[in-house]
């Protein structure tokens, strides 16, 4: 149903700099599919969307609907987007109008429905999204998970191709996410095509024939729910997906600040909700082997790589220029080495010179 090939982006910044935000993009988007868009914040999936339905004007690339090149000036643009229903995160709802005529405005000045038509199916898509109660309603008498649903309903109104969701439920309170994202499941399971973007990592592996991951401006990864989730192949997609935090620092000599250093695990730990059992085993590793195991005759590099969702800690030192492996070098009795086994699920040394501990 719609192609894009080699679609790039760039915008132009106040400061008068190019700013190259897709780069290379390329996706299919088959009827009935329902495909996420996922990626960290500032990758440009609005952007990508927005090429979409050129609510945003893309600076190269080809984008095809049914067959149709949509960038090619003979195209009628208004005519593309009649098909392409887009809802917002901040709803757009027109604050002026009743939630049955925010429904019904649009059939009837741009498909030519009759105002009675438009009513009865309008106050059948309202129906359908739980509302048919506040049809006579203006938008600020409605909560923001109502507001969402009339702004899919009335997005359903123009009878759309496909719709795309710009991430619907990150301007709601906590408590009507799922209102809303209920709406959305049941219009897949109705074989609604649809583009999702969303942070909503459950929502999106349930409802997702495919998942997207934007990154670098390109589909960095993309496929099945299960591969992007349980089996991301590529590394920046591992880490969103397991939502690795990570913390990071050099150490120049054996005189570094070990006080402040453990402020700032501490700090990082509690950021993050690592329990207190395994902050205290990271501060008790991370002591013994700056204090006591590495000998410190260059610069170490420590980082700490916490996983949200195994709740696992990685801490990895590294011995600029080691002069063979730190472990082997340590008596086997050493108090501080028990120590550090006692406290860590694994150590290793998987060059000489670079250690991983996991707790
Ligand atoms: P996402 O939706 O993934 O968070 P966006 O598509 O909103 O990302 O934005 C991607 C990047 O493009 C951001 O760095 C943003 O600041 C920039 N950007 C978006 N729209 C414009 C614009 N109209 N002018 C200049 N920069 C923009
Ligand atoms: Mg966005």
């Amino acid at each position: 149903m719609i192609k894009v090939r080699h679609l790039k982006k760039v915008f132009l910044t106040p400061s008068g700099q190019e700013l190259t935000v897709l780069r290379d993009i390329n996706c299919d988007i088959h009827r009935g599919e329902v495909i996420s868009v996922i990626g960290p914040s500032g990758t440009g999936k609005s952007t990508f969307l927005r090429c979409l339905n050129r609510l945003e004007e893309p600076t190269s690339g080809m984008i095809e609907v049914d067959g149709m090149d949509i960038l090619s000036r003979k195209t009628d643009i208004s005519m593309v987007r009649r098909r392409m229903g887009m809802v917002f995160q901040n709803f757009n709802l027109f604050e002026h109008l009743t939630i049955l005529d925010n429904v019904t405005m649009c059939p009837m000045i741009l498909l030519g429905k009759s105002r009675e038509e438009a009513e009865s199916r309008g106050m059948a898509l309202l129906e359908n999204v739980g509302l048919h109660d506040k049809a006579g309603c203006l938008p600020e008498e409605l909560s923001g998970g109502q507001k969402q649903r009339a702004a899919i309903a009335r997005c359903l109104a123009m009878e759309p191709d496909i719709i795309l969701f710009d991430e619907p439920t990150s301007a709601l309170d906590p408590t009507m996410v799922s209102e809303v994202l209920a709406v959305i499941r049941h219009l897949a399971s109705q074989g609604m095509t649809m583009c999702i973007v969303s942070h909503e990592m459950q929502f999106v592996r349930d409802v997702s024939t495919r998942v997207l991951f934007l990154y670098d401006g390109v589909v960095y990864e993309d496929g099945t729910p299960e591969q992007i989730f349980d089996n991301p192949q590529k590394p920046v997609t591992q880490a969103f997906i397991n939502r690795i935090r990570t913390f990071d620092v050099t150490l120049a000599d054996s005189r570094f600040d070990l006080y402040g250093l453990m402020g700032n695990i501490r700090t990082f730990c509690n950021k993050y909700g690592v329990s207190l059992r395994t902050m205290e085993k990271v501060e008790h590793v991370t002591e013994e082997m700056l204090c006591q195991i590495i000998p410190f005759d260059a610069p170490v590099r420590f980082t700490v790589d916490y996983s949200e969702k195994t709740s696992r800690i990685h801490m990895v030192f590294v011995l600029e220029n080691s002069r063979g492996s730190i472990l082997s070098a340590v008596p086997d009795d050493s108090l501080s080495l028990m120590m550090v086994r006692g406290m860590s699920d694994s150590l290793s040394e998987p060059e000489p010179g670079r250690i991983c501990v996991v707790i």
